[in-house]
């Protein structure tokens, strides 16, 4: 069969690329290994009402205008404010480190202007390298040994089941550190979630004449019969090379979910639990949509080495191999596109996969 364009996965970077490439007027065929669209984003309304984020909690935030246009065109967005809670020593603090964490912690009463320096004695008291070449280096740099041995490092250890020395500063970089009082997760200007849900949105985003879906279609057991003067590939990098330079690493999570007879069973959406139990965080999903139901569903995250990629692995003998995979896919001239957290390799967000795409299917469109 020949479609102009071929797109294999059907989650955030694969249902955008889809629809710009078919209001350019070319036919798209979307191929999606699992039962689902909106791959790791994807979610559902659960028997008590109460919308669950199949993979972990998803939170839409942005300051890039363009990505915020482009999926407010498919779906209204709830207004929701991201606050995560981190269980420390029998208390639940606020998360990221601001001004009201380090009152708790340390049982002051510092004020707006004096964080900077209080923070800036904890971290001269450490040893770290500068400038930082380690997640631990980041994190020690900005607030100091004693609060990266509460907050950070087994959270990291639980997360990535590596020493924090061995991942790379980016992911460090994803926290910040406030001196203020601001306890949301993000502070970008635009943040919600899909009034209607992920799945909704991705369904949407799909809903084009010029785009033929098929779910349950595994890339690698169709490739041979279709034509395509295009492949948008968004699936695991080294699987599309057969693993030629070794595989790499990706983790998973296993979530045991339980409902609630109770309204209410944290004053959060996500409290993370760095230093007590296995898992890393409880989820209540009802704080996403504001559902109001008497039953509360939670969900508790245990990560692991198998299973379902959900995230891939920032550290130096990874990064390496993706080098050599990226060299792989720039000798493919032209006739495919990797976009996405997994064929990039890459520790998207939702509007970073959203943003790349308009700029690489812009630039093969111009082309
Ligand atoms: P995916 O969503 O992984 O989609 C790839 C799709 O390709 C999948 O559906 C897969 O099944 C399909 N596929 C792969 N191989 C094949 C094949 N051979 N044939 C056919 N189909 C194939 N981002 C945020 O912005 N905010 C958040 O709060 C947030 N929280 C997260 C929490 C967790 C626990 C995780 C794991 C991620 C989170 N993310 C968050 C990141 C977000 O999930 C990703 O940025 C986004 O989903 C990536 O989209 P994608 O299309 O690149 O990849
Ligand atoms: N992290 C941590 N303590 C926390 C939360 C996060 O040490 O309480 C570290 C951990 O290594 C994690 C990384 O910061 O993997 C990025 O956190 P983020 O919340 O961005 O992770 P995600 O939402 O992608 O799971």
């Amino acid at each position: 069969m020949k479609y102009d364009c071929l797109v294999v996965g059907a989650g955030f970077a694969g249902c955008a690329a889809a629809r710009l490439l078919a209001e350019s007027g070319r036919k798209v065929l979307v191929v999606e290994r699992l039962k689902h669209l909106a791959g790791h984003s994807h979610d559902y309304r659960n028997e008590y009402g109460i919308f669950i984020h199949s993979y972990g909690p998803h939170i839409f935030h942005t300051n890039n205008q363009e990505v915020w246009q482009f999926v407010n065109r498919f779906t209204r967005f709830h207004n929701y404010q991201h606050r995560v809670l981190s269980y420390i020593q029998g208390r639940l603090l606020p998360f990221p480190i601001n001004l009201d964490t380090l009152n708790e912690v340390f049982d002051c009463k510092l004020k707006g202007g004096e964080a900077r320096e209080f923070l800036r004695m904890e971290a001269a008291k450490a040893v770290y390298n500068q400038p930082p070449e380690n997640f631990r280096d980041v994190v020690v740099s900005q607030v100091g040994e004693y609060l990266y041995e509460l907050f950070f490092k087994n959270y990291t250890i639980k997360q990535w089941q590596k020493d924090p020395e061995e991942i790379l500063p980016e992911v460090a970089l994803r926290i910040p550190v406030r001196e203020n009082r601001d306890d949301r997760y993000f502070t970008d200007k635009h943040q919600g979630i899909p009034a209607s849900g992920y799945t909704d949105l991705a369904q949407k985003i799909l809903n084009h004449r010029n785009i033929e879906l098929s779910l349950e279609t595994d890339y690698f057991d169709i490739r041979n019969n279709l034509e395509s003067r295009l492949t948008v590939y968004t699936g695991e990098l080294d699987r599309f090379f057969d693993y030629k330079y070794g595989r790499l690493q990706y983790r998973s999570l296993d979530f045991k979910y339980e409902t609630l007879d109770q309204e209410f069973f944290q004053p959060a959406a996500v409290v993370n639990y760095p230093n007590d139990h296995s898992w890393t965080r409880i989820t209540e999903y009802k704080y996403f949509l504001g559902e109001k139901t008497w039953k509360t569903t939670i969900s508790y995250e245990f990560p692991k080495a198998t299973g379902e990629p959900y995230y891939v692995v920032m550290s130096g003998d990874n990064v390496d191999k993706r080098k050599l995979y990226q060299a792989d896919v720039d000798k493919l001239n032209g006739k495919y596109l990797f976009l996405g957290r997994l064929a990039e390799y890459k520790y998207y967000n939702m509007d970073q996969v959203v943003e790349m795409v308009i700029n690489r299917i812009g630039e093969y469109l111009k082309r």
